[in-house]
């Protein structure tokens, strides 16, 4: 079970992304939990603004440290122990399979969505633990990011899935990409499905899988075997 606490300026990307699908059932059956604060509720004046000009100039707004501060407190009152605390950013270490892994451990997550340019930098440092970035590119906010962070995870938490097989068997686990996948019919566009997977015998076919593993690792991601 993991709970997760989403800081955001638009809440309803993040629950209506949760609630859909595999992560909306596993919300429902308790599996996970997760509430997204708009940060906006947390501003310190009466017109609700959360942004400001960048100090020094530059294109664009800055999102102000005391309402991220405020929305961060009120998460914390409600958890007990310590919990790291993910500001999604071009900048930080890249997401990755084994990065979820670590973090499907946890029991609470909080995640700090950015927008506009990003967050003043003095909040940042007061309440950051861990910098993550989802890729090489620049996205017009952190909600994205963060639903792919707890999608990943989410299907590494126990039950979530429905054969707990199938997040273990995996592209990327062992280093090697997934082997191609076939479903029903038999002959599609003239297209016949491998004759081992057919064959009902076990040992050929994972010896089949194992070697298409290898074969599509090496030919599309060789920077995984070394
Ligand atoms: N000015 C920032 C920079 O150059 O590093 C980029 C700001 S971006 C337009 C707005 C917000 O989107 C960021 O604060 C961050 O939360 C989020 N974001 C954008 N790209 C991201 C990525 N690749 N990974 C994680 N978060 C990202």
């Amino acid at each position: 079970m993991i709970r997760y606490h989403v800081l955001t300026l638009f809440p309803e990307m993040i629950c209506s992304a949760m609630e859909t699908s595999i992560t909306g059932r596993a919300i429902s059956k308790g599996l996970l939990e997760i509430e997204a604060v708009n940060i906006r509720d947390y501003s310190d004046n009466k017109h609700f603004t959360v942004d400001d000009y960048p100090y020094g100039g530059g294109p664009g707004m800055v999102m102000k440290a005391e309402p991220v501060f405020r929305a961060h407190e009120a998460v914390k009152e409600r958890i007990v122990s310590p919990c790291r605390t993910i500001y999604l950013t071009p900048q930080g270490r890249t997401f990755s399979q084994s990065m979820a892994e670590e973090l499907a451990k946890e029991e609470d997550l909080i995640f700090l969505c950015g927008h506009y340019e990003g967050i003043d930098e003095r909040v940042l440092e007061e309440i950051v633990t861990d910098y993550v970035s989802i890729g090489d590119y620049v996205l017009t906010g952190g909600e994205l990011p963060a639903l792919v962070m707890m999608d990943t995870i989410s299907r590494l938490q126990q039950g979530v899935l429905h054969n707990g097989e199938s997040a273990v068997l995996e592209s990327f686990s062992d280093h090697l990409l997934e082997h191609p996948q076939y479903t029903r019919p038999e002959i599609w566009h003239e297209k016949k499905v491998p004759e081992v997977l057919l064959s009902g015998h076990h040992k050929k076919i994972a010896e089949w899988k194992l070697e298409e593993s290898r074969k599509r690792t090496m030919q599309w991601r060789p920077d995984l075997l070394a």
